[in-house]
């Protein structure tokens, strides 16, 4: 048998969330959560692998995704072309249509999970991140466009964002799109020289999408490029007016910018993101816009939708700035025990502490033994629980338990000695009476 130890790391820009970060990970999810729920939005979860095709379909064929970022490969057993999805919308849009889901009127949905893209990693870029996002599924107005940004808005209120600016756009249809191409085309053919590569290799694939370069050297020619919203008609231009009406009416504050673009066939009317300056040059923490033409591309019946997606890695950095988390509590109880007889006691007593709803955590042996009383009651402080319940042979003996608060100014002189059997009722009373328990078992709070 060899003895040779391996050492593996994580993949290069797929990282680990610790158990420090998670609970602002919970809380974040969890807020999102309750936001999407209280505007009707229903769970869907599907497959993290789909067809490679579907991507190339959904997404389009000339962009950074399907170009250069998709994680690819054939299934050995029967040559299938996979794909880790890079995003949600496609494997929702899949999904609707598979079911039949949109048939029976509109549905408002909502997926969350990791997404796979091969990126050079930096801050706010990974290979592995994980997104929310939303879909309206059968509705056609811009009261929907309206809603789902007002949903967004909501959410950073609620996650105390403050300093989250929204950018709209309209890309009209293809037919609009397609007289604007021309014109561009035929600007950017006569400032050749300030193109890069990447742009000339756009120029006639897919024009629109060099409005989206982020190089320098590129900014003030796309800045006078010519301006799809000149080139809208009267139906797009009315949706675009009725969306503005609405986010209006309810205070939505928002930068119309003509270089947004979503530079893909299937997407149309509107577009928008949710841009913070806070994160250096990834600053996109939300976008969002409409696909009304995809479905029918899919083998569904003409049905118009719009979604967003949110990068939660770059929304909990966002929390993070804010200020410094309070070390979340691990548990509200710890049980410190010594001796054969005292340990079955505690698990005996913790089960029925965890029947009431509390959290428990009970001491374990450690490769350095169960520990003395004392470096029992250190764990117990670094735990965050508000008390501490200790059983040793005094404690057998006498069928008591005894109840130290740890979180108390006082905690020194505050030891109750309790009856085993109401030791229960004692501690939740003392738990749930405490200040500093907030009842749901929500264990995280953040200092503004
Ligand atoms: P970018 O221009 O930054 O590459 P994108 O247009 O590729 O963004 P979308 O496909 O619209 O991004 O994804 C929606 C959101 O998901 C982004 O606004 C961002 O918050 C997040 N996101 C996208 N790619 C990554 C990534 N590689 N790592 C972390 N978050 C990402
Ligand atoms: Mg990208």
């Amino acid at each position: 048998m060899s003895d040779k130890k391996e050492k593996f790391t994580a993949i290069k820009g797929m990282n680990d969330i610790l158990p420090a970060d998670a609970p602002l990970w919970e809380l974040f999810e969890n807020t999102v959560e309750t936001v999407l729920k209280s505007y009707g939005y229903q769970k869907i979860v599907t497959p993290i692998v789909e067809e490679t095709g579907l991507f190339a379909r959904a997404i389009g064929a000339v962009t950074d995704i399907v170009e250069k970022e998709m994680y690819s490969f054939e299934d050995s057993m029967n040559g299938d072309q996979l794909t880790l999805r890079p995003e949600g919308t496609a494997g929702v849009v899949r999904a609707v249509v598979e079911h039949n889901m949109a048939y029976d009127g509109p549905k408002r949905l909502w997926y969350k999970g990791p997404m796979f893209r091969h990126e050079r990693p930096q801050r706010g870029r990974y290979r592995q991140f994980f997104q929310f996002g939303a879909e309206a599924i059968g509705f056609a107005g811009p009261d929907i466009d309206a809603e789902l940004i007002m949903l967004c808005r909501r959410l950073w209120d609620d996650l105390g964002l403050s300093n989250i600016r929204l950018e709209l756009n309209s890309i009209g249809n293809a037919e609009e799109r397609q007289r604007h191409r021309a014109d561009l085309i035929a600007y950017f053919e006569a400032n050749e020289t300030v193109l890069d590569a990447e742009a000339k290799r756009r120029l006639h694939a897919n024009p629109l999408r060099i409005l989206d370069t982020k190089n320098p050297a590129m900014q003030d020619l796309v800045n006078a490029a010519p301006k799809l919203l000149a080139y809208l008609g009267g139906e797009s231009l009315a949706h675009f007016e009725g969306l503005k009406k609405l986010l209006d009416a309810n205070n939505v504050q928002y930068t119309v910018n003509p270089r947004l673009v979503r530079g893909l066939d299937y997407y149309n009317r509107t577009v928008f993101e949710w841009v913070t300056d806070e994160l250096g040059s990834q600053g996109t923490v939300c976008a969002g816009g409409r696909y009304d033409p995809l479905i029918e591309t899919f083998g569904g019946k003409p049905t118009p939708g719009i979604g967003f997606a949110m990068g939660m890695e770059r929304l909990i950095e966002l929390i993070k700035g804010q200020g410094e988390p309070a070390a979340p509590n691990q548990c509200d109880v710890y049980m410190v025990h010594q001796g054969e007889e005292a340990q079955l006691k505690a698990f005996i007593l913790a089960e029925r502490i965890r029947d009431a709803g509390l959290d428990v955590v009970l001491h374990c042996a450690t490769p350095q033994g169960a520990g003395s009383f004392k470096s029992q009651m250190k764990k117990a402080d670094g735990s965050g629980a508000a008390f501490a319940v200790i059983i040793g042979d005094d404690e057998v003996k006498n069928d008591v338990v005894a109840v130290k608060a740890l979180r108390e100014a006082d905690a020194a002189q505050q030891q109750a000695s309790v009856p085993f059997d109401e030791a229960v009722d004692y501690i939740v009373d003392q738990v749930i009476g405490g200040h500093d328990h907030d009842h749901d078992h929500d264990h995280v709070h953040y200092h503004p």
